[in-house]
């Protein structure tokens, strides 16, 4: 559910608000969050440490300490991240809190349990699954539209929706940020991406600069605390059965490879004239 938009604002947060904090105690209510990957007890690992560093890395937001120690989470679908401070209340379904030095708490809350927690020291980051294999930083700028271009000559195969949401070639776009930029594009979830045309892969190139600026700007705007989810900006992602904002028409939902996605049938036509006839020309043929 959190997304690079709302990832580069809670980065943002702890950067100003928890920065040379010390760690005191750890408490874990829900232990399958929590993936140890150092000897010693993750309690007596965390004790004592600073809080140097707040980086976002795809979907993991990394917490560097001192002494070589790195808290890695993946919020995966439904895990929130709340500071919490003297005389707050812990936000539902708290699964693990450490305590700051300051008074205040970083707790993570998940109701479906799926988020996972990584400690580890900095030299076995790679050690966590699905860390070491991130696609290109999409905000990076290395993520030319000439590397979109070589990634979609590589994956004619791909529907543009998994193509896009494919964190091992890019990283990273999540569920609602990858229907945005397709509403955006006008392109239809199920495109094969080897019957984009040139102008169809420059435009959602486009669409993904825009919409995750586009995004960020309205995460950071609605200056909510980091565990609220800001989404209210969104134009077709969860808005099944209400009108386009394009066009009118009824914004649908369908299924992409067990994937619920929201478009516009008209902004976003099922077909599309191919742009190279890939039934006489085969993939890297
Ligand atoms: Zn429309």
């Amino acid at each position: 559910m959190p997304e690079l938009p709302d990832l580069l604002y809670i980065q943002a947060y702890l950067q100003s608000a928890v920065h040379h904090v010390t760690v005191g105690t750890l408490r874990v209510t829900q232990p399958v969050i929590l993936r140890s990957l150092v000897h010693a007890s993750p309690a007596d690992t965390l004790q004592g440490k600073q809080i140097h560093h707040v980086s976002v890395r795809g979907p993991f937001i990394r917490i560097s300490l001192s002494g070589g120690i790195e808290v890695v989470i993946n919020l995966m679908l439904a895990g929130r991240l709340q500071h919490q401070k003297p005389g707050e209340k812990a936000a539902r379904s708290l699964c693990l809190s450490l305590s700051l030095s300051d008074g205040s708490r970083l707790n993570l809350c998940d109701e479906t349990k799926m988020a996972k927690v990584y400690l580890a020291a900095t030299d076995d980051l790679d050690r966590i699954p699905a860390y070491r294999t991130l696609g290109v930083d999409v905000l990076s700028p290395e993520f030319s539209e000439k590397c979109f271009f070589a990634l979609a000559r590589e994956h004619p195969g791909k529907q543009v929706r998994s193509f896009i949401n494919n964190h091992s070639l890019i990283s990273a776009i999540g569920n609602a940020y990858a229907d945005e930029i397709l509403f955006e594009a006008r392109l239809h979830p199920k495109t094969f991406v080897r019957t984009c045309s040139e102008d169809d892969l420059r435009r959602l190139y486009t669409a993904i600069r825009t919409i995750l600026q586009w995004g960020i700007q309205e995460v950071r705007n609605a200056a909510q605390p980091i565990h609220v989810k800001v989404r209210e900006h969104v134009r077709v992602r969860n808005r099944r059965g209400e009108p386009c904002p394009r066009c009118g028409t009824t914004i649908r939902r369908e299924g992409v490879r067990g994937y619920d996605v929201f478009f516009c049938p008209v902004c976003q036509p099922a077909t599309r004239t191919p742009f190279i006839d890939w039934r006489t020309t085969p993939p890297n043929g």
